[in-house]
C-alpha cells in the first residue's frame, strides 16, 4: 500500500524553493541560493551529482564511478538552508504548487513557492526503442557500467573462441553517433585494443579489433564546424577507427547492426558490442509542464520557455538545462549551470523587491572533445585548437569542474596510469554487470548462471561451443 507523507521543514515560514534534479543545472541553482533567506529542497532520483562528460571514462575503465558522481547531500552538507531528498518526481501540480515524488511505494508531496526544474534528458533511439537492448546509451552510471561489462566482456568471449569469423564478430565495436560522446568512446575503445589490453590475452590479438563510428550526418563533431570536424575525422582514421558517415541505423539485433545510406543501399556489420551515442530526448517532466501551462515542446521533447526561463503564466517556475528550449542554446553543461545561477539570482531579486532580469543570456565559453590520449579539439568562438594543447586545456577544464579536491587528485592519478602508463585502474565487472553481455549469459540471476552449466560429454580441452539459439 502506498504511504503518503507531507514533507515539513523547520524553515517552512521562509520562501520555499524546490529544485528538481541534482545535475549541472539543479546543483548550481541550489548552491547559488546558499546565502538567500529561503528553504531549498533538492529532489533527485539518484541524489548524486553526475559529471556526465567523463562517463565514457567509467565505461572504458579509466575512472571509478565514485569519482564522477559524488552524493549531492555531501556537496551541500554545509549549506544549512538546503535539504536533499531522494525521489523520482512523478507529478508537478502547477496550480496547487506541489511536487509529488516517489521512492518505491513511499510518496512525498513537497510544496513550493518557487520551482526550478532541471531534470535533463535521456537517450533517444529515434522511434526505435527496441535498439536499446542491443546498444545501450551513455547517460547514467548504470549505462557506463553496463557498457564497461560489454566492452571488456567482448574481448573475454573472443579469447575463448576458435572460429576466426566468430572472433571477428566479438572484436567488432560499433559506436552510433559521431558527436563528442561517440568520438570519445570510439577513441578509448581503440586505445584499449591497441595499448591497454595489448599484453593481456594469449589467443586473440586485441589490436585486431575493428572500431566503427557511424553517423547519419556528413561530418564528425558537427557542433564544432567543418574545419575541426574534418581534422577530427582524419585523426580518428589515423588511429585506426573506421568512419561511416551518411548511414542510418535501420536494424539491430544481438549480433549485428544494419545500416542504410541515403541511396537506400543496405549493409550489415556483424558486431556484438554496440554503443548508442546519438540523439537525446528531454525528461518527460517537460511535457507534463507543457500540458499544464500551454508551453510548446519541440521534437526532442524540450519545453519552450519565456526569455527569463520561466513558463507562460507561471513566473514562479523556471525550467533550465537540457530539458529547456530557448534561443537554440545547446544541451551542454554551461547552459545548465548558467541557467541555474540565473534562476537563483532571479528568485533572490524578487525577495529583495528588485525588478526582474528580463532575459537569460548564455555566455559560450567554448566546447571541447578528446579524440585519444594527448589529442583533443577545442573551439572558443572563432579560435580553433587541436592536438596536445587542446588536450591540456581539456584536462585543466575537466579537473576544475570535478567536485571535490580528493576527487580531483584521484582523477589525476587515474589519468597518469591510463595515459602515461598503459593500464586501466577500473576494470572490475561484477557478476550482475556481466549479465549485460548478451549471448554469453542469458541468465537473469546468479542462480540461473549455475543452472546453465552443463559438463561436456567428452573431454575436449579448450573447445568452446556456440551458444544455443
Ligand atoms: C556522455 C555525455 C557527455 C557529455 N559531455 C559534455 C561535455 O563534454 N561538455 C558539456 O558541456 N556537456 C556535456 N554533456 C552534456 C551535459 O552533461 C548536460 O548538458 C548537462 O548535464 C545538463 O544539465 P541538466 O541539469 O539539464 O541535466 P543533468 O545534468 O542530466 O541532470 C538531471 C538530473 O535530474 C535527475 N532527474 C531526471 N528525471 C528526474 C525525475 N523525474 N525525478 C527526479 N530527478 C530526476 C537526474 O537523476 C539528474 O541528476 C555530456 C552529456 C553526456 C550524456
Amino acid at each position: 500500500m502506498e504511504q503518503q507523507f507531507e514533507s515539513t521543514g523547520e524553515l517552512e515560514r521562509l520562501h520555499r524553493v524546490v529544485v528538481i534534479g541534482s545535475g549541472f543545472g539543479g546543483l548550481f541553482a541550489a548552491k547559488a541560493l546558499k546565502k538567500a533567506p529561503v528553504e531549498v529542497t533538492l529532489i533527485d532520483k539518484t541524489v548524486q551529482h553526475l559529471f556526465q562528460p567523463l562517463l565514457y571514462q567509467v565505461a572504458t575503465g579509466i575512472l571509478s564511478q565514485g569519482v564522477i558522481s559524488p552524493p549531492a547531500r555531501e556537496i551541500l552538507n554545509r549549506q544549512k538552508n538546503t535539504k536533499v531528498l531522494l525521489g523520482q518526481v512523478t507529478g508537478i501540480d502547477v496550480e496547487s504548487k506541489i511536487v509529488t515524488h516517489h521512492v518505491g511505494d513511499y510518496v512525498t508531496h513537497t510544496p513550493y513557492d518557487s520551482l526550478i526544474v532541471s531534470a535533463g534528458a535521456g537517450q533517444s533511439y529515434f522511434g526505435h526503442d527496441e535498439f536499446e537492448e542491443f546498444a545501450p546509451g551513455l547517460k547514467s552510471i548504470d549505462d557506463a557500467l553496463e557498457l564497461r561489462s560489454r566492452i571488456y566482456g567482448a574481448f573475454e568471449v573472443a579469447e575463448l573462441l576458435d572460429d576466426p569469423e566468430e572472433v571477428k564478430k566479438w572484436l567488432t565495436f560499433v559506436v552510433v553517433g559521431a558527436g563528442a560522446t561517440g568520438v570519445e568512446i570510439a577513441g578509448q575503445i581503440r586505445e584499449l585494443a591497441d595499448r591497454a589490453l595489448k599484453r593481456d590475452f594469449r589467443k586473440i590479438t586485441p589490436s585486431a579489433a575493428r572500431v566503427v563510428l557511424v553517423d547519419g550526418g556528413d561530418q564528425v563533431l558537427a557542433a564544432f564546424g567543418p574545419n575541426l570536424g574534418e581534422k577530427s575525422k582524419n585523426a580518428l582514421e589515423k588511429l585506426g577507427i573506421e568512419i561511416m558517415l551518411g548511414q542510418m541505423v535501420t536494424g539491430m539485433d544481438v549480433r549485428s547492426v544494419e545500416l542504410t545510406d541515403r541511396d537506400g543501399h543496405v549493409q550489415t556489420i556483424e558486431a556484438h558490442c554496440k554503443v548508442w551515442a546519438a540523439g537525446v530526448a528531454a525528461s518527460p517532466l517537460a511535457k507534463m509542464l507543457a500540458d499544464q501551462t500551454g508551453a510548446e515542446v519541440d521534437r526532442s521533447g524540450r519545453i519552450s520557455t519565456n526569455p527569463d526561463l520561466t513558463l507562460p503564466g507561471h513566473e514562479e517556475i523556471f525550467v533550465i538545462g537540457d530539458m529547456a528550449s530557448l534561443n537554440d542554446y545547446p544541451g551542454v553543461a554551461q547552459v545548465a549551470m548558467q541557467g541555474g545561477k540565473f534562476a537563483a539570482k532571479q528568485i533572490k531579486r524578487r525577495l529583495q523587491g528588485s525588478a526582474d532580469e528580463p532575459a537569460f543570456k548564455y555566455f559560450d565559453k567554448g566546447s571541447m572533445a578528446t579524440i585519444s590520449r594527448f589529442r583533443a579539439v577545442t573551439k572558443m568562438g572563432k579560435i580553433e585548437i587541436t592536438g596536445f594543447i587542446a588536450w591540456l586545456m581539456w584536462l585543466f577544464v575537466h579537473i576544475m569542474y570535478l567536485v571535490g579536491f580528493t576527487k580531483q587528485i584521484t582523477t589525476l592519478g587515474h589519468w597518469a596510469v591510463a595515459f602515461v602508463g598503459r593500464t586501466r585502474g577500473e576494470r572490475t565487472v561484477t557478476a550482475y554487470q556481466a549479465m549485460a553481455i548478451p549471448d554469453l549469459l542469458r541468465a537473469r540471476n546468479i542462480a540461473d548462471i549455475d543452472m546453465i552449466y552443463e559438463p561436456p560429454t567428452e573431454h575436449a580441452p579448450e573447445t568452446t561451443e556456440k551458444p544455443r539459439e
